[in-house]
């Protein structure tokens, strides 16, 4: 038996009887046509809630390399193994003078997870850079290529969400631009931090290093207090929602959503009195940020879980809202 405690960023104690490293394509086609019925796939973990004690199998994605396939004068197209560190991709494409992903700095977890729930902060979204997703089909083994399209991408969510455990991804391909001049900075406290930093012109790095110090003062670090990020996805909502909420609440964080609404979760939460809250030192919700779940100590997935809907049945209760979960429950 292997401790799976190391393999996800809640730090939640349980096992498996088989550990799988895939580092290449052949291996996971290998380990495709052989893993038994039921196998927990996971890049760095750090997305998921275990609830179960023990797991048959579980394989982890260590495809490493990254490439630059194609260049002109305006732009770069890279693709990165599946398994590549998110985080010290983007560092590596900003540092080369390929830009897009600086708002996207310092997500945990690797480049082959990135396009599953299409992951997004401070305004930008993975979407707007991947060309290509390559993946093996589970039920074939064949090798496929999906285009953006094909990756039917959506807020926090994919094609590949969608058909969990269906495909396998070993690499992507970004596409980015050489200008500088493409920043999103009007989102969370990015303008004030440069500004406070004295940055009047920002470059690509300059907005990567703000995002990661805002992320760093409010956001638990995974290696010190257990974390899937935000355990649950903000609602969007219509306008009948909204009108009924209104009528109810003087002010509330409010954000147009093509023709809906979205509303953030961590302020329903907030108002239900969740923030901070300690169940016995052991695990609880955020006191920066009630999105996100903790493990404070021994918590085991079960207990998170069913905090979990216990936030949900409250938020429904005083706002006759529904929250859903974004972190993979196995
Ligand atoms: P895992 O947790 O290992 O896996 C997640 C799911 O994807 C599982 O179902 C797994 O089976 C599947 N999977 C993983 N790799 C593959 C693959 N190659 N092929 C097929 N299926 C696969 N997310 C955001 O969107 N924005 C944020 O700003 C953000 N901030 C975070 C901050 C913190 C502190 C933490 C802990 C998490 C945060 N997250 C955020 C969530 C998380 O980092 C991302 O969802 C990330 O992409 C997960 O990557 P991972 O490799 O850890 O995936
Ligand atoms: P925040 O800045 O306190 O904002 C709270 C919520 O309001 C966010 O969820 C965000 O939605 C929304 N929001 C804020 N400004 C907005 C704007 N100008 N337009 C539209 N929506 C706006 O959030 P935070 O907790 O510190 O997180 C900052 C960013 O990092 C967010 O983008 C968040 O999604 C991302 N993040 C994600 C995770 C995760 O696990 N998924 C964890 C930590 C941080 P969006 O979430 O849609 O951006």
């Amino acid at each position: 038996m292997t401790s799976l405690k190391s393999y996800n960023t809640f730090g939640i104690e349980s096992s498996t009887k088989q550990l799988h490293s895939i580092t290449n394509k052949s291996e996971l086609i290998d380990f495709l046509s052989t893993a038994p019925d039921s196998f927990l796939f996971l890049g760095g973990g750090s997305n998921i809630l275990l609830t179960q004690a023990e797991y048959p199998c579980v394989a982890i994605n260590n495809i490493e390399g990254v490439a630059m396939v194609f260049e002109d004068d305006r732009s770069v197209i890279v693709k990165a193994g599946g398994g590549v560190n998110w985080h010290e991709f983007v560092m590596f494409t900003l540092n080369q003078g390929w830009y897009g992903l600086e708002n996207l700095a310092l997500i945990p977890g690797t480049v082959g997870a990135a396009p599953i729930q299409n992951i997004g902060a401070y305004g930008k979204e993975v979407k707007d850079f991947i060309t290509e997703v390559h993946a093996i089909e589970k039920s074939s083994l064949k090798d496929c290529v999906f285009d953006n399209d094909a990756c039917a991408f959506d807020y926090r969510n994919s094609f590949f969400k969608q058909h969990k455990h269906e495909y396998y991804i070993y690499e992507v391909y970004f596409k980015l631009q050489k200008s500088t001049k493409d920043l999103n900075i009007s989102y969370g406290a990015i303008a004030d931090v440069l500004k406070q930093d004295k940055i009047n012109s920002p470059t690509p790095l300059d907005v990567a290093k703000a995002v990661i110090q805002i992320r760093s003062s409010k956001l638990p670090d995974p290696k010190k207090i257990g974390n899937s990020g935000s355990f649950f996805k903000n609602p969007i909502v219509d306008e009948h929602t909204v009108e009924r909420l209104k009528a109810e609440y003087d002010s509330f964080p409010l954000y147009p959503f093509h023709q809906q609404f979205k509303l953030a979760a961590g302020w329903l939460i907030d108002q239900c009195g969740w923030k901070g809250k300690n169940i016995d030192g052991r695990y609880g919700v955020h006191d920066l940020q009630a999105l996100v779940l903790v493990n404070l100590k021994d918590a085991t997935g079960k207990e998170i879980f069913d905090l979990s809907e216990t936030i949900i049945n409250s938020v429904k209760d005083k706002f006759g809202v529904e929250l859903e979960r974004e972190v993979n429950i196995y």
